[in-house]
């Protein structure tokens, strides 16, 4: 591995905290725009590292491996590219991560994925692939030296039966080699800093960093929060409704809440803050105002 100045467990294990901004691969010319608008606009806040997701039932396998070589080749920044299990076979999945080594790129996030009818509906693995993302760590450091990452689900994973399955799951990705752990985005504090605790009380000693996802767009936030299982307080959906027919205010309220909820997690000792960008640069760059992170 190159000098990792920007490695996720460097940065920690020496007292700091890691930033990260997350993007998805666009689907059309005017997407692409706005994704190199946001990684230009947000480039100077020199986040730990920025990574982009694999899109759902593996479809954008390409087009993900490409814009991460991309940040590599053509930004300042550190990329990590995301990798699930669907739709591949160990092999296909061999060619991915040696494509991201090709590219320079270090940092893997390792993920199941959801299968091709959404988070809820059954699992099936692809033949000669793999079943879980504790295999999928495993495969990876097997192919070289990688600082690996994995999801975590504070407010439980959708078709887990129990936190405490999820728990022993993340405890198993650690012990097959994750360097740290990312969670789905989430909108109370006290979830995240007692699934933390759970973890820690059953062996999890990496990193987990909190996901922020600024909200911009509530209806958005509605199909997201369905598909990832994750609850919405009352209060924050009734303060939402009150603004829903202006935009901006919308986005305005969205950056306080995840400026409010980030300045509780980095005080209550989170090891930093992984933002789903969403492909935008505003909301971030103003949590990072209001947080007085700025360069
Ligand atoms: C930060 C972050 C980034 C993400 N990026 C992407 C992306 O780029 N592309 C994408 O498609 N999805 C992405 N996802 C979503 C993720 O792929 C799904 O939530 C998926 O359903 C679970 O992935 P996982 O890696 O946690 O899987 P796993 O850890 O395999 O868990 C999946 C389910 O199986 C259960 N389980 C796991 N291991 C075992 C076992 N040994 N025995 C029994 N049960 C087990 C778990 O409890 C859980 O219910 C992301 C999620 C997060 C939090």
């Amino acid at each position: 591995m190159p000098a990792t100045r920007s490695s996720v467990r460097e940065r920690i294990d020496a007292g700091g905290r890691s930033f990260s901004f997350e993007f998805f691969p666009p689907k059309t010319p005017e997407g692409t725009g706005h994704l190199w608008d946001a990684i230009r606009r947000l480039e100077p806040l020199q986040p730990t590292l920025v990574s982009v997701t694999y899109g759902a039932g593996g479809t954008t396998r390409d087009r993900t491996v490409e814009i991460t070589a991309q940040i590599a080749h053509q930004t300042t920044l550190t990329p990590m590219g995301h990798l699930t299990c669907v739709g591949s076979t160990a092999a296909e999945l061999r060619g991915v991560v040696a494509a991201y080594a090709d590219a320079g790129v270090h940092h893997v996030l390792a993920l199941r994925g959801d299968p091709v009818g959404g988070p809820q509906a059954p699992w099936t693995s692809t033949p000669g692939g793999l079943e879980h993302a504790d295999e999928l760590v495993e495969f990876i450091s097997r192919l070289g030296t990688f600082s690996i990452g994995v999801a975590a689900f504070p407010d439980k994973h959708p078709s887990s039966p129990s936190l405490d399955l999820d728990v022993q799951v993340l405890k198993a990705k650690q012990d097959r080699g994750a360097d740290f752990a990312m969670t789905q985005f989430f909108f109370e504090v006290e979830t995240y800093l007692r699934f933390v605790d759970r973890a820690q009380r059953a062996g999890v000693t990496m990193p987990i960093i909190p996901g922020i996802m600024p909200v911009t767009n509530v209806a958005q936030l509605q199909r997201f929060a369905q598909l990832s299982g994750t609850p919405l307080p009352g209060p924050m959906i009734e303060q939402f409704d009150r603004v829903a027919d202006d935009p901006q205010a919308v986005v305005e309220h969205g950056v306080e809440i995840a400026s409010t909820m980030s300045a509780a997690l980095l005080e209550a000792g989170a090891p930093g803050l992984h933002f789903y960008t969403l492909n935008r640069s505003f909301s971030t760059l103003r949590v990072y105002r209001d947080l007085g992170l700025t360069v």
